[in-house]
């Protein structure tokens, strides 16, 4: 009989509940250190294999693979984390839903739960000492990559997405989320591995599709999203004046899809559009409209006919002063104040049909 050896069988344990994101937030609940960095691994790990392209070399196969999943997940962030969990700013079928969830998993960002909840404490508490990304409160790096991995935030906040979190299958994708982004390294894997053998013209193989396509682009990827918490609070202008230190930058909106018109966004988040006129390009509202054209999402919010007038010049290198409560978040501006972040879930999703 075989004698169980304890320090395997912990080992074990923790790499099974490294997957079980909702298991190793009940392991971390409670203790007392809550300020440490418990999945710094993986991140290193990562970042540190980007040098791997020394190793695996060029092609232009690679790279545009590279970059065409770059853009599709910043839309898997932007249009769906954030624009349709977060903030409800358009509606979709059940089924499109969890294609769009997939979408959003496939950035390697935690689950789409984790993700808006804690955006949507973001902003009831923007630059807040609540505020737990803020660069203002906590300085660029903790804003841009630390506190994600902190062991006191590896919890999802179910508490503040409940309209959400009612739905098992987005639960699933929560609760194992780095179960999608693994499956798309393997079939990146089997992808170079196919493109060698069957077309060697274009100077791929397996590893270096994983590399470009995985690795260099999900990093890449990860610092574009970042930029929005650490940068688009400090760099730009600002045309309204919120309650926080959210700017407008032209150069992250172009990186991000069009999430960095943020000053746009914390002064009204309830429209799809975050890019106000023409020429502030915002390419992840472009990308709804096709889908709303093609009839899988629908119920875009426009931006108020009010907020497209001239606006109070607002002070240039500082917010407002702040408000201290949640409800005062939307005390400025009164087109706020339908959608309190905080707020209940309602009892029916007006989102999704009951199919
Ligand atoms: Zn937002
Ligand atoms: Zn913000």
């Amino acid at each position: 009989m075989a004698i169980e050896s304890p320090v395997s069988v912990n080992w074990l344990d923790r790499v099974i509940t490294w997957f079980d994101t909702h298991a190793q937030a009940k392991a971390e609940e409670g203790h007392p250190d809550q300020d440490k960095w418990i999945l710094p691994f993986p991140f290193l790990l990562m970042n540190a294999s980007v040098a791997l392209i020394f190793v695996v070399g060029f092609s232009w196969t690679a790279f545009s693979v590279a970059v065409f999943l770059y853009f599709i997940r910043m839309f898997g962030i932007t249009g769906v984390y954030h624009r349709y969990f977060s903030h409800r700013t358009y509606k979709t079928s059940r089924f499109f839903q969890f294609i769009l969830a997939l979408v959003g998993n496939s950035a390697a960002q935690r689950g789409p739960l984790w993700w808006a909840a804690h955006h949507r404490h973001h902003h009831a508490h923007s630059d807040q000492p609540e505020d737990i990304h803020s660069p203002k409160q906590r300085g660029f790096w903790e804003a841009h990559v630390l506190w994600w991995s902190r062991r006191k935030h590896v919890a999802t906040r179910v508490d503040l997405i409940q309209d959400y979190a009612k739905y098992p299958e987005l639960m699933f994708l929560d609760r194992f989320d780095s179960v999608v982004p693994l499956a798309m390294g393997g079939v990146l894997l089997a992808l170079g591995a196919f493109l060698n053998r069957f077309y060697p013209g274009l100077g791929t193989s397996a590893s270096q599709m994983f590399v470009w396509g995985f690795i260099v682009s999900t990093v890449v990827l990860f610092n574009g999203v970042a930029t929005i918490n650490s940068l688009s609070h400090v760099f730009g202008s600002r045309r309204f004046q919120t309650t926080d230190t959210s700017r407008n930058n032209w150069f992250l909106a172009l990186i991000t899809m069009g999430e960095g018109w943020h000053n746009n966004h914390h002064h009204y988040c309830n429209s799809t559009r975050q890019g106000f006129y023409w020429w502030e390009i915002d390419i992840t509202y472009y990308m709804l409209k096709g889908l709303a054209g093609m009839g899988l999402v629908w119920d875009l919010k426009p931006v108020p006919a009010r907020l497209l007038r001239p606006q109070p010049v607002a002070r240039p290198h500082e917010a407002v002063p702040a408000f201290a409560s949640v409800r005062a978040v939307s005390a400025p501006d009164a087109s706020h104040a339908g959608q309190p972040f905080l707020a209940p879930a309602p009892a029916r999703s007006p989102d999704v049909p009951s199919s």
